[in-house]
């Protein structure tokens, strides 16, 4: 069944670009000649760990909630995640003058709950096993009159997030293959927009953890298929499935989707740290560890990484690095 309204189109990404501008970093794309010794490609790697609050997200998240008329804006924003989307709703909504509720579960990092906190939003802990987050978004949603804002099934979040993409190939120009992170499908689906636009020959990938591979479950079955909670060091990727707006578009353009396990993502992770000199968390490593594994059919060929985000807990990432 064809989706009811149209899909977002190059068209809004670029407006979406312009309501960033000044707003979000344009991020820089690091080379490594070690990386292309290694891989024989040309690697090009977007680093959106060096975004502001550390992810992609807070493209999205700005991009909707600039969209809002003033009275929404007025009323506020809500969002449910434990993760880069709590933030970057939280940080994007200050921005714009406007006000954010989080819903998040009790048992949160607290270096989590502290940093959503820290951009002035108010949390709303709930309890993770008796409770539907979703259920108390909406009906603080309904009560206090809040837009609810999802972390990638939402035209303007996808907007949002094909800009890193853009600017990629504004940057460096066209490319033959682009590797990109994929948990419920915003950043990959905003990616694919953008390639088609600018890039139309480049083959692109979405990259997800295997032990979550809902997304290349739901391209060989050509519907969305909806799997148990992922156990993967890729927090960023533990969604169930793939969304309604964002599969469409999945299922349009991306050339495939492609999987790897934990180890690549410590693998890649290790490298950035050692050889790059960056911080790059697990779910960030997707697209580089799918990169990496594919060396072979890109050989002296200009390849894309993006670099989704850079949120880590220090002291699991030290464990990782030393290889405990
Ligand atoms: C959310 C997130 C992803 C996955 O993005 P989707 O739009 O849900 O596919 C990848 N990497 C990081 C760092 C994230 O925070």
């Amino acid at each position: 069944m064809p989706p009811a309204l149209p899909l977002p189109t190059i068209d809004d990404v670029r407006a979406a670009a312009a309501r960033l501008r000044g707003h979000a970093h344009r991020t820089s794309v690091l080379r490594s000649a070690t990386a292309d010794a290694r891989t024989g490609a040309s690697l090009f790697f977007k680093c959106e760990n060096l975004q502001r609050m550390g992810a992609f997200k807070f493209r999205g998240a700005f991009n909707a909630i600039a969209k809002l008329d003033p009275a929404q804006r007025r009323a506020g924003v809500v969002a449910f995640s434990s993760g880069n989307h709590a933030q970057a709703i939280a940080l994007a909504a200050r921005e714009l003058g406007s006000t954010a509720v989080i819903v998040m579960p009790a048992d949160a990092p607290a270096a989590k709950l502290a940093a959503t906190r820290g951009y002035d939003a108010e949390v709303i802990p709930y309890d993770r096993l008796r409770e539907s987050r979703e259920a108390i978004a909406q009906r603080l949603a309904d009560e206090r009159g809040l837009t609810l804002i999802p972390p990638f099934d939402h035209d303007d979040v996808i907007a949002g997030q094909a800009t890193a993409a853009l600017e990629l190939f504004e940057d460096v120009g066209e490319l033959d293959a682009l590797f990109v992170p994929l948990g419920g499908g915003g950043l990959l689906s905003g990616s694919l927009l953008a390639a088609e636009a600018v890039s139309p020959l480049c083959a692109v990938f979405g990259v997800e953890p295997a032990a979550g591979d809902d997304g290349r479950q739901s391209l060989r079955r050509g519907e969305i298929v909806t799997i148990g909670i992922p156990d993967t060091i890729a927090d960023g990727a533990m969604t169930r499935h793939l969304g309604e707006r964002t599969f469409p578009i999945i299922r349009r353009l991306a050339r495939d989707v492609v999987t790897v396990d934990d180890a690549q993502l410590v693998d890649a992770m290790r490298f950035f740290a050692e050889r790059m000199k960056i911080v790059v968390e697990p779910t960030g490593c997707l697209g580089a560890a799918g990169a990496f594994a594919a060396a072979n059919d890109w050989q002296g060929r200009r390849v894309g990484v993006i670099l989704s985000g850079g949120n880590v807990d220090l002291a699991r990432y030290a464990a990782w690095l030393a290889g405990a």
